[in-house]
């Protein structure tokens, strides 16, 4: 997807110093852009019924949650420590630059049958595993990414974990 490659900004040394972060506001502040790579993620999927996005906080929501209403599925977030109200399943998150955790309602799954997972990027691989151990594993379908940084080997962790489809609009090597 050249177009919307050409309006990511690489930072160099954001947040800290040897990481090249790829700022992906310009795509979605762009009108026609934010259309396209919505219309793009959620194709991918459509016929594969899809009951339940979920996403990872914070920029995984300003995808997931459009690609959700698309596909006519429910929205379950993905949240950083203490954001939830009831009781929670946790995951520890080893990133690129740093720790976190993430967590989700010990009963967001319950109804869900089909359930896709949406990132804004694949970079080690960390974070899209954390949320593949929060589903109950059988239910998930798929990753959808919007940016793959392929040098980072984050599509090799999750395979070696599991066989589901894995799906980025912009592959980096
Ligand atoms: P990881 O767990 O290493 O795959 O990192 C994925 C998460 O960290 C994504 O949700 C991104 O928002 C963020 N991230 C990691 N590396 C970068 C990067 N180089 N540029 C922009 N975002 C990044």
């Amino acid at each position: 997807m050249k177009e919307i490659e050409c309006e990511i900004i690489e930072v160099q040394d954001y947040p800290i110093p040897g990481i090249l972060f790829k700022d992906l506001t310009p795509v979605w502040k762009s009108q026609d852009l934010f259309n396209i790579l919505i219309d793009k993620m959620t194709e991918i999927w459509v016929g594969c019924e899809i009951d339940t996005v979920a996403s990872i906080e914070s920029r995984g929501f300003i995808v997931g949650a459009p690609i959700a209403y698309k596909l006519n599925a429910g929205f379950v977030p993905l949240r950083k420590p203490n954001k939830l109200p009831r009781e929670v399943y946790s995951q520890a998150v080893s990133l690129e630059y740093g720790e976190t955790e993430i967590q989700v309602h010990k009963d967001a799954f319950q109804e869900s049958k089909k359930v896709l997972i949406i990132d804004d990027l694949l970079a080690t691989g960390g974070t899209a595993i954390a949320a593949f151990k929060l589903i109950p594993e059988d239910l998930v379908v798929g990753f959808g990414f919007m940016v793959e940084l392929g040098g980072l080997n984050g599509r090799k962790k999750i395979e070696e974990i599991s066989d589901v489809r894995i799906e980025s609009l912009v592959i980096y090597d």
